[in-house]
C-alpha cells in the first residue's frame, strides 16, 4: 500500500489518482479556531471525469464475484485499522469529537465493512415448477453519489461505500466542507485496493452536492445530513428520476416510566444525550419522565451530569462535551440556549460558553419546558436537552409521536410488557426498550416521516442499492 501522508492534501481522488484542484480551501480546527491544511476543491469538471471513470468502472465491478469484492472490503478494513491512531487523531482534529469517541467511530467502521463483507443480496425464487421459475434477481443500480455529513464522517461515508460496492455499483463519496480531511485519506487507502474508478472521492464546496444530485451519469444518491438539504437532495434527484435515499434529522424521545431503575437507566440517558456534545442524529433529544420519579431524576441527573459529563477539548482526557464542530452550528446551538434563558424556562443543569476554548459549550438540562417550544420541537444539535413531565401511557406515546421528525425513541422500566407495548405504538426508524442508540452493520437504520426515506444497512439496506428484476424463465416453449 502506498505511503499515506495524513498532513498533505494533494487532490481529490479520482480513478485511483491523486487529482489536483485550481483552487483550495480549508477548515478550521473546532477546539482552536485555527485553520487546516488546504484541500481540493472539485470542479464540475473534476466531477464529470469521476462519474464518466465510475461509469466504466462500472462494467467489469458489477460482474465481480461476491468472494473477489468480499475479498476486497476485508482488505480495505485492515488497511483502514493500520491507520488508526492517525485517522483517530484526524478525526478529533477536524471533528472536534474526544478522542474515545474517534476510536469508537473507527472501531465500528472496520466491524461495519467486515460485517457487509459477508452479506450478499441473492436471487430470490418466487416460483419454480415443471413449466418455469421465475425469480426475483437484484441487480446493481450503477453510479452511486455518497453525501456525507460532518458528524460521524468516516462511519456515516463508509457505512454507504460498503454496501453500494458489495452490493455492485461505484460510488463517489463527497464529504462535508466542514470535515474532508479523513475522507480524502479514506479516498487514498481505498485507491491500494480496489480497481480505479471503483471508489472515488471529491471534496468540493457548497456546489458539488447539488451537482451531484442534478448528474444525469450518476444512477443513485445516497445522502446523510440535515431534513432540510435532504428535501433539497429529494427535489433535485427527482428532475432526473435518480434513486434516493435519504438519512435525516432526528429528534429522539426517550420515555422513562415510574418503575424504571433511575441508577442503571440515568447514566446512560444522560450519556446518550451529551455523547458528541448532542451532535448524533439518534442522541436522546428528549426525556419523557413519569411525573412519579420526576424530581428524583432531575437531581440524579444533574449530579451525574456536574461530575461525570466533563467538558474540554477532543484531545483531553475524559472529556465527552467537546466543542461544537463549526461556527454555524455553534451559532445555533447558542440561539437555542437563548431562547431557553429569554422565555424563562426553568433550567435545572446552567451551560455556558467556555471562552478561549474553541466553540466550546457546556451541557445544559431544561426542566419541563412547554411542548411548543424550541428546545422540545427543533433538534438542537448540541449538548442541551429538555426534561418533560408525563403522566399516562397514551398521552406520552402522542408527545412522542406528536413531531415531523421520526428517527429513533426508546421506553424505559421494569415492566417489559407494557414497555414493550409502548414501544411497538412508536413510530420512528429505531425504536429500544431500555436502549436507545443501537445501530449494527446488521440491522436496518432510516427514519420513518421526515427522518428519511429507506433503510440503510441490513439486507434491507443492501436492497436499496440494488434493481429489482423479476426474471421469468420458461423451461419447455422451445421443446
Ligand atoms: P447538512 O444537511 O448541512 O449537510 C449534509 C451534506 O449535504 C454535506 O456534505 C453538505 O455539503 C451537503 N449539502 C448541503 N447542501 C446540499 C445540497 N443542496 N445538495 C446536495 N448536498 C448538499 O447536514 P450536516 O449539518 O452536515 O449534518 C447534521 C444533520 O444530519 C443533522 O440534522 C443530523 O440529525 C443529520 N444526520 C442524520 C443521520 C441519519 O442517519 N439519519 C446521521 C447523521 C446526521
Amino acid at each position: 500500500m502506498a505511503t499515506i501522508n495524513f498532513e498533505s492534501y494533494l487532490g481529490n481522488v479520482i480513478n485511483n489518482q491523486i487529482v489536483p484542484t485550481a483552487t483550495t480551501r480549508h477548515s478550521k480546527n473546532p477546539a482552536t479556531g485555527q485553520p487546516l491544511w488546504e484541500v481540493p476543491v472539485a470542479s464540475k469538471k473534476d466531477l464529470d471525469d469521476a462519474v464518466g471513470h465510475a461509469r466504466e468502472a462500472f462494467k467489469a465491478w458489477s460482474k465481480t464475484s461476491h468472494e473477489e469484492r468480499s475479498k476486497l472490503m476485508v482488505a480495505f478494513a485492515e488497511a483502514i485499522e493500520k491507520h488508526t491512531p492517525e485517522l483517530i487523531n484526524l478525526l478529533t482534529t477536524e471533528q472536534g469529537k474526544p478522542h474515545a469517541v474517534s476510536g469508537m467511530e473507527l472501531s465500528m467502521t472496520a466491524t461495519w465493512l467486515k460485517t457487509f463483507a459477508t452479506m450478499e443480496v441473492k436471487d430470490e425464487v418466487l416460483q419454480d415448477d415443471d413449466e418455469k421459475t421465475i425469480y426475483a434477481t437484484f441487480p446493481p443500480i450503477g453510479v452511486c453519489g455518497a453525501i456525507v455529513p460532518w458528524n460521524w464522517p468516516i462511519l456515516l461515508g463508509l457505512g454507504k461505500v460498503g454496501p453500494a460496492l458489495m452490493t455492485g455499483n461505484t460510488i463517489i463519496m463527497k464529504p462535508s466542507p466542514f470535515t474532508p480531511y479523513c475522507d480524502l485519506k479514506l479516498g487514498e487507502i481505498g485507491a491500494s485496493i480496489f480497481p480505479p474508478g471503483v471508489f472515488q472521492v471529491l471534496s468540493g464546496d457548497d456546489s458539488l452536492g447539488p451537482w451531484m444530485s442534478e448528474h444525469p451519469g450518476i444512477d443513485m444518491i445516497t445522502f446523510t445530513g440535515s431534513t432540510a438539504t435532504g428535501k433539497k437532495v429529494a427535489a433535485s434527484c427527482a428532475k432526473t428520476l435518480k434513486r434516493v435515499l435519504l438519512e435525516l434529522g432526528g429528534n429522539d424521545a426517550a420515555i422513562v416510566c415510574e418503575d424504571a431503575d433511575i441508577s442503571k437507566s440515568m447514566p446512560k440517558i444522560a450519556t446518550l444525550a451529551f455523547i458528541n456534545s448532542g451532535q448524533i442524529c439518534m442522541c436522546v433529544k428528549r426525556i419523557y419522565v413519569h411525573e412519579k420519579i420526576y424530581d428524583d431524576f432531575k437531581a440524579a441527573m444533574v449530579d451525574f451530569t456536574k461530575n461525570n459529563i466533563k467538558s474540554g477539548a477532543g484531545t483531553e482526557e475524559g472529556v465527552t462535551v467537546a466543542p461544537i464542530q463549526n461556527e454555524n452550528q455553534f451559532n445555533l446551538v447558542k440561539q437555542i440556549y437563548a431562547d431557553v434563558d429569554q422565555r424563562g424556562y426553568n433550567v435545572a443543569l446552567p451551560g455556558k460558553v467556555v471562552e478561549g476554548k474553541g466553540y466550546l459549550i457546556e451541557p445544559q438540562i431544561v426542566d419541563n419546558p412547554p411542548d411548543d417550544s424550541i428546545i422540545v420541537k427543533e433538534e438542537p444539535f448540541g449538548p442541551i436537552v429538555p426534561l418533560l413531565k408525563w403522566s399516562d401511557d397514551q398521552e406520552v406515546i402522542g408527545r412522542a409521536n406528536s413531531l415531523p421528525t421520526a428517527l429513533g425513541a426508546s421506553v424505559w422500566g421494569k415492566d417489559l410488557a407494557r414497555a414493550e407495548k409502548m414501544a411497538r405504538q412508536l413510530s420512528a426508524g429505531s425504536v429500544w426498550v431500555n436502549s436507545h442508540f443501537d445501530v449494527a452493520p446488521n440491522v436496518p437504520f432510516g427514519g420513518h416521516k421526515e427522518s428519511g426515506w429507506g433503510m440503510e444497512w441490513g439486507m434491507e439496506g443492501f436492497k436499496q442499492y440494488t434493481n429489482s428484476t423479476s426474471l421469468w424463465v420458461w423451461k419447455k416453449v422451445m421443446e
